[in-house]
């Protein structure tokens, strides 16, 4: 049998679960070469940052790599303090995780006589499948998976010095209220408490505040009900999430709304999740299993109203840890730090004294174009194998073919769409 030459792109979790799953899946040798940026770290995501910037995923949920390094072990071993199943780690340290799964998936490859070569960041993809390194080296080759987070690394360099830079007492404005702003609010209050925090969003508001809840103990809606299965529909879903809330006779029909609706500020959430559970939180939280499917056999016009309210519904998934919250509510106690909704020119989101944490994927789009990727329709990038263009046998995973899958954007996630794409590879 002759040998595959394979190419990765990207160097983050994306890459370490094509790598596993080529080392499960494949006959015969691969030739696989992973074109990287150089980070420390793993990727963007794992990479070396300061504790402050911990998970927003909950020990307990981290399990997508056990079968190679058994992650609660590992934590018991390494960091003991931090090893219980309520915590959320700081990310270099999970990045310090992924360095070990990385190296036994290397030798388990070596072993089975593929062969795995690192190189240096790409320039382009041409329409032939040709891979341009930043050196002008080229080589073709037979398929190509792309996994290159938003396509541009943090400026926490950059971010920083412009922190430091701001006068003693003066005010940092902050543009966005997602999981990214949250990081940075946490850190500048870390790096400097005397200044103001100004953080201006379309909505005005953080996103949900995660209660204390194991995932597990929870019925996954799509998964045990058959007609949903069957006959996928938004609005059957809908209803059916609706009931399971208003079994809380007390607060289940406010927090339906409330996921539908998001109005609570940053202390009414915190308050709730920390004397109780939204009802909302564990359902959504464990109805991901089969989501991949059920929202691809949704009907057309509800896709469409998915994708315009997907900040509104579907990113209601990427909670934030109570730890944090707390930061930031007793900032807002103290007077230092306000949030309110409004929109910004982009020539102030660039300014001296402001951080952009928008995620608005332009960094993405311009990558796109490198590798020749027609993405007009911009939910239409990929296939359901995440094949984005059937001659170049090129797959894109991660944040790129976010909106494609109406869902949140994680890591275990980013492993199971690898493991189709690699199927979808070797199948043809
Ligand atoms: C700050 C942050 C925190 C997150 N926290 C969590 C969490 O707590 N839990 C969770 O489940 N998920 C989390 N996620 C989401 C998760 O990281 C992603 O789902 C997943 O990491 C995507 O993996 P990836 O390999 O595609 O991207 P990344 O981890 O971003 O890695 C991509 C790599 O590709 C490199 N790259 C970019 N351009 C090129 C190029 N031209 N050539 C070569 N390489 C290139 C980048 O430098 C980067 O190192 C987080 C994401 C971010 C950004």
């Amino acid at each position: 049998m002759e040998s595959r030459n394979i190419a990765i792109v990207g160097g983050g979790v994306g890459m370490l679960s094509i790598l596993d799953h080529l080392s499960k899946q494949v006959d015969g040798i691969c030739n696989i070469s992973v074109f990287m940026k150089n980070t420390t770290g793993i990727g963007e995501a794992y990479r070396f940052a300061p504790d402050e910037l911990i998970m927003n995923t909950r020990n307990d949920s981290i399990n997508f790599f056990d079968h190679i390094v058994d992650f609660k072990q590992w934590l018991k071993k390494h960091h003991n303090d931090i090893s219980s199943e309520f915590e959320f780690i700081p990310r270099r340290i999970f990045g310090s995780y992924l360095h070990l799964v990385k190296k036994k998936i290397l030798n388990k490859l070596r072993l089975k006589g593929h062969r795995v070569e690192f190189r240096e960041e790409i320039k382009e993809i041409d329409k032939k499948g040709t891979i341009v390194t930043q050196n002008g080296d080229y080589k073709y080759f037979s398929a190509i998976f792309v996994s290159v987070g938003f396509g541009t690394d943090t400026a926490i360099k950059e971010n920083t010095i412009k922190i430091r830079n701001i006068p003693k007492n003066g005010t940092l404005n902050i543009v966005g209220s997602g999981l990214s702003a949250i990081d940075w609010i946490i850190l500048t209050n870390s790096i400097r408490p005397d200044i103001f925090i100004n953080v201006v969003s379309k909505s005005g508001l953080f996103p949900a505040v995660r209660s204390s809840f194991s995932s597990s103990d929870y019925p996954n809606i799509i998964e045990s009900n058959e007609e949903l299965i069957k006959k996928p529909d938004l609005i059957k879903f809908l209803k059916i999430l609706r009931n399971e809330c208003k079994k809380d006779i007390n607060y289940g029909l406010d927090d339906f709304i409330n996921l539908l609706i998001p109005n609570r500020s940053l202390s009414e959430e915190l308050s709730i999740a920390q004397k109780r559970i939204p009802v909302w939180q564990p359902l959504l939280y464990r109805s991901t299993v089969n989501y991949k499917d059920f929202f691809k056999a949704l009907p057309e016009y509800q896709k469409k109203y998915l994708l315009k309210r997907r900040s509104k519904f579907i990113n209601r998934r990427g909670m934030f840890p109570v730890k944090n919250a707390k930061i930031i509510h007793e900032l807002i106690e103290s007077n230092r730090l306000k949030i309110e909704s409004k929109t910004i020119p982009d020539d102030e989101i660039s300014a001296i004294d402001t951080i952009n944490c928008t995620n608005d994927n332009l960094a993405m789009y311009e990558f796109l174009d490198r590798i020749n990727i027609d993405c007009l329709d911009r939910n239409k990038i990929v296939n359901n194998n995440f094949k984005a263009c059937v001659s170049r046998n090129l797959y894109l995973l991660g944040p790129a073919t976010n909106t494609v899958n109406f869902f949140t954007e994680v890591s275990s996630l980013t492993y199971v769409h690898a493991e189709h794409a690699v199927k979808d590879y070797l199948n043809h």
